[in-house]
C-alpha cells in the first residue's frame, strides 16, 4: 500500500512531511534537496516545470509562468492564459504542483505516495476547500482530509503540551495570504478553532512589490529613466526578485547592498532595515488590526491566550516578531523552521488518518487528535431589501460549530401571484452578495397565489464538516417544501476531473 503525506500547498510555496517508521513527523526534500518548492509552473510544450526553475524562468518567459495561483480558487471565472492564449484552470496549475509534490516525495521515500492531507488556510470557503480536493485528486492523490493550516501548525507545535483549556494564537504570514486564528486546545489531544480571520491579499509578495517600487523611484531620482513607462515584464520580474532577496537579506542584518540594471543602466544602493520597515508598516498595522478583530470575535482579550505561534516564512522579519511581543505582551513561539510547521501537522494527521502510530520526542505514542471546525464564514441566501436591491441574508453565522442546522424564517415574495421562489445560497459576510462565494440553488415552486408578501417562508440550511450544505425551504401556509443538496456550479464535474486528470498524465511534469 503507498504512504500517506501531509501537504502544504502554500501561495508561494509548497511543502510535504511524513511520519517515519519511528514515528516521528519528518520534512520531504524534494529532488534539488530543499524542503519548500515554490508553487510556480511553467508552462512549455507538453511539458510543465514546477518549484524553483519555474520562478527563475518568470523573468525570461513573464507570460508561461504562473504563480499566486491560490489567490485565484476563490474566483470561479478566473483562468490563467499563457502566450498561445491556452487556458489554465487553477485547479489544474493547482494539481501539477502537487503531482511534482508527489513525484518528488516518491523519489525521496522510495515508495509509491497515494494519500495525502492537503492544508488550506482557515478563512478559505468551501468553494475553494473543495477546489483543492479536486486538484488533489487530478494529480493522483486519494485526499484523505482537507485541514486548516493553522490548526496543522498547532499539531506541529505540540498540542497544548498535554494541557487544557488553553487558548492558542496563530499569527500565519506567508508569502501571499495573512492567516490569523484563535484555538482552544479542549483536552490533551482535542483542538477547536474558535474564529478565524485574514487577508487573502497580504503577504511577503507585497512587501517585494513595495520594496520594488520603491527601487523603481530611486532609478529615476538617479537615471531620469520611469521605470513604470518602459513597462518591460522582465524588468519588473528582475526588480521584484532582487527585492525579495534584499528583504531576506534585512531579517539578519540591519543593511543590505543592491545593484540592479535596466534600461542600460545601473543602480547601486545601500538599503538600511529602518527604510525597509518604513515601506512595509502599513501592511504589518494592518495584520495588527486583524488580529484585534480575530480576538474580538473570539470574545477574549490578549490576558486569555496562553500561547502565540508564528507561522510562515515573512514571520522571519524582526518587525513583525516586535510588533506581536508588544500586542500580545508574550514572546511569540516559532518553531526552527515557521515555514515548515504546516507541512509537518498535516503529517501528523495524515498518519493520525491512516492508522500510523505518531510519537514525540520521548518515543511515547500519542494520541490520535479529534478536530473540531467552525464555519469559516457566514451562509445565507439573497433576498430584496425595501428598495428592491439584491441582499445577503445570513441563516448560520460565521464561527458556528459544524456540523449545524439554522432556520430562518420571515422570507417572502416580492410580486402578487408569485409562485415559485428562486433561493441562491452563498457564503460571506458582506452584505453585497456580489462579495460573497456562491454556493448553488434551488427553486420553491408551487406557491399558492397570492399577494406579494402574504406567503410565509422558512429556510433551514444544514452544513457539515465536508462542506455539504443541505437546503429545505418550505411555505408555511401551503405546506409546499422543497429539500435539496446543493451543488456549487463553479465546481467540476466527475467527468471533468477525469479529463483533467487524464490531461495532467499526459505531461512531462518535473
Ligand atoms: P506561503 O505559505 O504563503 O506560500 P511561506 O510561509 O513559505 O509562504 O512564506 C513565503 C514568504 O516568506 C515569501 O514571501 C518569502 O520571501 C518570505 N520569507 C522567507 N524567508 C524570509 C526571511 N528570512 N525574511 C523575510 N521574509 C522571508
Ligand atoms: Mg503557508
Amino acid at each position: 500500500m503507498g504512504k500517506a503525506i501531509g501537504i502544504d500547498l502554500g501561495t508561494t510555496m509548497s511543502a510535504t512531511a511524513i511520519v517515519d517508521a519511528m514515528g516521528r513527523p519528518q520534512m520531504i526534500a524534494n529532488r534539488e534537496g530543499k524542503t519548500l518548492t515554490p508553487s510556480a509552473v511553467l508552462v512549455r510544450g507538453a511539458e510543465r516545470v514546477v518549484g524553483e526553475r519555474a520562478k527563475r524562468a518568470a523573468i525570461a518567459k513573464p507570460h508561461n509562468v504562473f504563480q499566486f495561483i491560490k489567490r485565484r480558487m476563490c474566483d470561479p471565472d478566473f483562468v490563467f492564459i499563457d502566450e498561445d492564449e491556452r487556458q489554465h484552470r487553477p485547479e489544474e496549475l493547482s494539481a501539477l504542483i502537487l503531482k511534482k509534490l508527489k513525484q518528488d516525495a516518491e523519489q525521496a521515500l522510495g515508495t509509491e505516495v497515494t494519500e495525502a492531507v492537503i492544508t488550506v488556510p482557515a478563512y478559505f470557503a468551501d468553494l475553494e476547500r473543495n477546489r483543492t480536493r479536486q486538484a488533489g485528486e487530478i494529480a493522483g492523490l486519494k485526499v484523505l482530509d482537507i485541514i486548516n493550516e493553522p490548526t496543522a501548525a498547532a499539531l506541529a507545535y505540540g498540542l497544548g503540551k498535554g494541557e487544557a483549556d488553553k487558548n492558542i494564537f496563530v499569527y500565519d504570514l506567508g508569502g501571499g495570504t495573512f492567516d490569523v486564528t484563535i484555538m482552544n486546545v479542549i483536552g490533551p489531544e482535542a483542538l477547536r478553532v474558535l474564529t478565524s480571520g485574514g487577508d487573502r491579499f497580504l503577504g511577503g509578495g507585497d512587501f517585494d512589490a513595495d520594496l520594488s517600487a520603491y527601487f523603481v523611484r530611486q532609478f529615476e531620482s538617479k537615471h531620469g529613466v520611469d521605470l513604470k513607462k518602459v513597462g518591460d515584464l522582465k524588468t519588473d520580474q528582475a526588480f521584484c526578485d532582487a527585492a525579495e532577496l534584499a528583504k531576506i537579506d534585512l531579517s539578519a542584518d540591519s543593511q543590505v547592498d543592491v545593484s540592479l540594471s535596466a534600461a542600460g543602466k545601473v543602480l547601486d544602493l545601500t538599503l538600511e532595515r529602518r527604510d525597509f520597515e518604513k515601506l512595509i508598516k502599513h501592511h504589518i498595522e494592518k495584520t495588527k488590526d486583524l488580529s484585534e478583530e480575530a480576538l474580538a470575535a473570539a470574545k477574549l482579550g490578549w490576558r486569555d491566550i496562553d500561547r502565540v505561534l508564528l507561522v510562515g516564512g515573512s514571520t522571519r522579519i524582526p518587525m513583525v516578531r516586535e510588533m506581536l511581543q508588544q500586542l500580545t505582551g508574550k514572546t511569540p513561539e516559532v518553531g526552527i523552521n515557521p515555514d515548515e510547521m504546516v507541512a509537518l501537522g498535516a503529517a501528523i494527521y495524515a498518519a493520525n488518518l491512516s492508522g500510523v502510530t505518531v510519537r514525540n520526542a520521548k518515543g511515547q505514542a500519542l494520541k490520535q487528535v479529534s478536530l473540531r471546525n467552525v464555519t469559516a464564514h457566514a451562509l445565507g441566501v439573497i433576498t430584496l431589501d425595501h428598495e428592491h436591491k439584491d441582499v445577503n441574508s445570513t441563516i448560520i453565522e460565521k464561527d458556528t460549530e459544524i456540523p449545524t442546522e439554522k432556520t430562518r424564517g420571515g422570507y417572502t415574495t416580492a410580486d402578487d401571484n408569485q409562485t415559485s421562489v428562486r433561493l441562491q445560497v452563498i457564503q460571506g459576510e458582506d452584505l453585497e452578495p456580489a462579495e460573497c462565494i456562491k454556493v448553488g440553488e434551488a427553486v420553491l415552486e408551487g406557491i399558492p397565489a397570492l399577494p406579494k408578501g402574504e406567503p410565509k417562508i422558512e429556510v433551514t440550511l444544514g452544513y457539515d464538516s465536508s462542506g455539504i450544505v443541505r437546503l429545505h425551504a418550505k411555505e408555511l401556509g401551503s405546506g409546499r417544501e422543497i429539500r435539496s443538496e446543493l451543488q456549487c456550479p463553479a465546481l467540476m464535474s466527475k467527468r471533468q476531473i477525469q479529463q483533467s486528470a487524464e490531461r495532467v498524465d499526459a505531461l512531462k511534469v518535473s
